[in-house]
């Protein structure tokens, strides 16, 4: 007999579309896989000779909990740079990737009941942390403001039990990025209910056209004290198998994560934060740049096969690496003869038929939404997407 507390989440969506795709390659199909939550790269040189390094040097001990002072410092001085303010060491904790970031401050943060609002569609594990740290989520509909949450609808789902908002952008999965208003109404409302920012940048490297990425600590500064940044280099350097991420934010929660990790995880792999480390210390050639212009070349190739879907909008993409589709006007929620059809239904379907995997906006809390990830290969991009706009058009 499990803990009750397992009923409080499965294994994630992304995870599940990702092990269809993978079994169905298994079995001998051709499949285009746009499930990846990760982009196709080869590694950053600095990160190699980095971690090539370390080993060589014989690296093998614990570090810090939350990291080696020389990342934190580092780090905070990266922080200081994207924000204009001034960071220090003590204000930053290396952590296992962002979902461990994430995961200590739902940790350190709630009590039982409390809520965190959320928008929706929201990336699948937000909510989960919420609820296995004994939290409720309450989800905010962006869909009818281009994925973005108007203030007025959070301030709505403002109680007295609200203890965090979940900040997200650019997000996942629909690519929005947040305009500066839309962050100050948020920042503002945070500082007259009292309540905590949780900012997620994970996908802050890469914006498109002529978006731009604000941190919320330097849009409103005067959240710093009630605000947690949580990033990684999962994204940014392409290296969702090496599990560096941080959270910065106020000394007292970053003691409290360091006292929760030295009983959970302790330090971050120490040969990844040695890579990690060289690269902040060295990196002149601009990977993350490279990564930037090559999802921006995929971004404007996969808009525009994209574009001739008959009755499937497209959100805009304008960060991240996904194209997220509302697939409303395919869908029948129930009709007389009693059959529906669903956007589980259509992924399916499209794996089945079209050789093409997909994740199913169930996922996000969206059950008419579809995500694609275009963080691969330019020929299997413009394939995948080639199927996938003749399977929709003909979709009955
Ligand atoms: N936050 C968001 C919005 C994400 O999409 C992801 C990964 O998909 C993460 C956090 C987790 O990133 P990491 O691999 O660094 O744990």
């Amino acid at each position: 007999m499990l803990a009750h507390r397992t009923n409080l989440f499965g294994t994630s969506g992304t995870a599940a579309a990702r092990a269809a795709a993978k079994a169905a390659a298994d079995a001998g199909k051709e499949i285009i896989d746009l499930t990846a939550g990760e982009i196709w790269s080869e590694l950053a040189p600095t990160i190699r000779d980095g971690a090539i390094d370390a080993i060589n040097k014989g690296v093998n001990r614990y570090t810090d909990t939350v990291g080696m002072v020389e990342l934190r410092e580092a780090l905070a001085r990266k922080i200081s740079l994207d924000t204009g303010q001034i960071w220090k060491a003590e204000e930053v904790a290396v952590t296992s990737g962002a979902k461990q970031a994430l995961f200590n401050a739902a940790m350190v943060l709630l009590n039982p009941g409390d809520e965190v609002i959320i928008p929706a569609p929201y990336w699948t594990t937000f909510p989960a942390q919420v609820l296995i740290a004994g939290g409720t989520p309450v989800f905010v509909d962006t869909r009818s403001n281009g994925y973005v949450p108007r203030p007025e609808h959070i301030k709505e789902a403002v109680t007295e039990r609200t203890r965090a908002i979940v900040v997200n952008t650019p997000s996942n999965p629909a690519g929005a990025v947040y305009d500066v208003e839309t962050m100050m109404a948020i920042a503002q409302l945070a500082v007259s209910c009292n309540l905590w920012i949780i900012f997620d940048e994970c996908y802050g490297a890469f914006v498109h056209e002529d978006h731009t990425h604000h941190p919320i600590v330097s849009v409103a500064p005067e959240i710093r004290a009630r605000a947690l940044i949580v990033n990684s280099f999962s994204k940014s350097l392409a290296l969702t198998g090496w599990r560096i991420g941080y959270l910065a934010g106020p000394k007292e929660v970053i003691n409290a994560v360091k006292a929760l990790q030295s009983h959970t995880t302790s330090n971050p792999n120490v040969i990844a934060q040695h890579a990690v480390l060289a690269h902040l210390q060295r990196d002149g050639s601009d990977y993350e740049g490279k990564l930037r212009s090559r999802l921006t070349s995929a971004r404007r190739v996969g808009l525009d096969v994209l574009a001739s879907l008959t009755r499937v909008p497209v959100a805009r993409a304008q960060g991240g690496f996904y194209f997220y589709l509302d697939l409303s006007r395919l869908l029948r929620p129930g009709s007389e003869d009693g059959t529906s059809t669903t956007a589980d239904d259509i992924v399916t379907a499209l794996l089945a038929e079209a050789g093409v995997a997909a994740v199913s906006g169930t996922a996000f809390g969206d059950p008419a939404g579809l995500r694609l990830s275009y963080g691969i290969p330019p020929e299997k991009l413009a394939t995948g997407l080639a199927r996938l706009v003749e399977f929709l058009n003909a979709w009955k």
